[in-house]
């Protein structure tokens, strides 16, 4: 009795503690702390609103940002969105875990990241296909997490071989030929731009942990559209289930893309644009991640709800970059960017002391290849040594 006991603990101890990379030595640390999550998914959401010090007092508004990077699992917002459209295709039994079914997504990146991390976590293959002019650090990062990555030449999004499209025909291959083969392995679209776990994702908690940090005091908020997620699920929870009337929603538009007409002028292309059939397909900018020529459902959803919007250029977000990291050691990528310089437009445009929010995406390090190096090569990084004679005033 004792012998066995003693000899099927020690087994079971023994078994515990031989991992991978050899043994260890385990102590059993019971503990009710409330501070312990419950895998990568308890690290998505719940993300610290920052005060930019340098952007407020220069605006005289206070300007607070998102600090979306903060989620835990792929380090930006579409931590949430993935989380989401997962548990949704978990509840519609169009994902079952572990039995070799597989997240396909078209992505620029971010989106992939984050389904690639939560795959690995509930068990699931993560496939991704992305466009071959994204930054290097985010496909890399996508191998390191197992995915397979397909890198296509920019499509337009009528091809077949648009990065988005060939993600829905990856995810129909797998399910025929899992039907063909009798196996039970499904192939799951998640479908980012036109799904509405998407936009539901931020009302849900982006929009809501934006109301309970400000107390519902906030004037304007502002953020960019990639699928269009964010800006309409924020909107719609501010406006809609809050009745924030007033609040001002304004799309922060890089340079090339046509929201910012449909926002200003009702329709994508104004007449001169029209003529370039180039522009209609991919935004020219260095920009990633936010920026786009069609209107997808999660844009839509926010119909009636963006009040204005604002362009903002290349070079603006390589300035505004350079000014974050200078004055307030806030290193990031060029989304947020976009996002900070029409925040300072916007706050210029409103009565001093009010009050706005945008987002942080995510972090610099994602960028170092493409949008830092251009900052370098700008020469904006020495521009440091010259302060004292140099009067400055944050970009707008
Ligand atoms: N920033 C980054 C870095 C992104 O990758 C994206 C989404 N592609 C966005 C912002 C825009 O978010 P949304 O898709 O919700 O419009």
């Amino acid at each position: 009795g004792a012998a066995g006991a003693g000899g099927g603990g020690a087994t079971k101890k023994s078994r515990r503690g031989s991992f991978f990379f050899g043994p260890v030595e385990l102590e059993d640390h019971e503990s009710s702390s409330t501070s312990i999550v419950d895998g990568i998914e308890g690290c998505i959401g719940n993300t610290p609103l920052i005060k930019i010090r340098s952007l407020s007092e220069a605006t005289g508004c206070t300007i607070l940002a998102k600090a979306e990077f903060l989620n835990g699992a792929g380090n930006s917002p579409k931590d949430r969105v993935a989380l989401n459209m997962i548990e949704v295709a978990e509840e519609q039994g169009l994902l079952t875990p572990g039995q070799g079914d597989t997240i396909y997504e078209g992505t620029v990146g971010s989106t992939g990241i984050s389904i690639a991390a939560l795959a690995r976590a509930k068990g699931y293959r993560a496939h991704i296909c992305m466009p071959n002019d994204q930054s290097a650090e985010k496909s890399n990062l996508l191998h390191h997490l197992g995915a397979t990555v397909e890198r296509v030449p920019v499509a337009p999004i009528t091809s077949p071989n648009h990065f988005v499209n060939l993600a829905r025909t990856r995810a129909r291959e797998h399910t025929a030929a899992s039907a063909a083969g009798k196996s039970v392995s499904k192939g799951f679209f998640a479908n980012q731009f036109e799904s509405s776990a998407n936009y539901e994702a931020h009302i849900k908690t982006t929009g809501p942990e934006i109301f309970s940090q400000t107390g519902g005091r906030i004037d304007a908020f502002v953020a960019g559209a990639g699928t269009g997620g964010t800006i309409a699920g924020v909107a719609k929870f501010l406006k809609e289930d809050r009745h924030l009337m007033d609040l001002r929603v304004v799309l922060a538009d890089p340079q090339g893309s046509g929201l910012y007409n449909k926002v200003k002028h009702g329709v994508m292309y104004s007449p001169t644009e029209r003529e370039g059939t180039r522009r209609r397909q991919q935004v020219d900018s260095i920009v990633e991640g936010i920026g786009i020529n069609r209107i997808t459902e999660n844009f839509e959803a926010g119909r009636g709800l963006v009040d204005d919007a604002v362009r903002v250029t290349d070079e603006q977000a390589c300035r505004m970059a350079r000014w974050l990291a200078e004055h307030d050691g806030i290193f990031v990528g060029s989304s947020s960017s976009v996002n900070c310089v029409a925040a300072v437009v916007t706050a210029l445009s409103l009565p001093e002391g009010s009050r706005v929010v945008t987002l942080l995406c995510d972090s610099g390090t994602r960028h170092l290849s493409k949008f830092w190096k251009q900052i370098a090569d700008m020469g904006l990084e020495e521009e440091e040594e010259n302060d004292d004679i140099v009067q400055k005033q944050p970009p707008q």
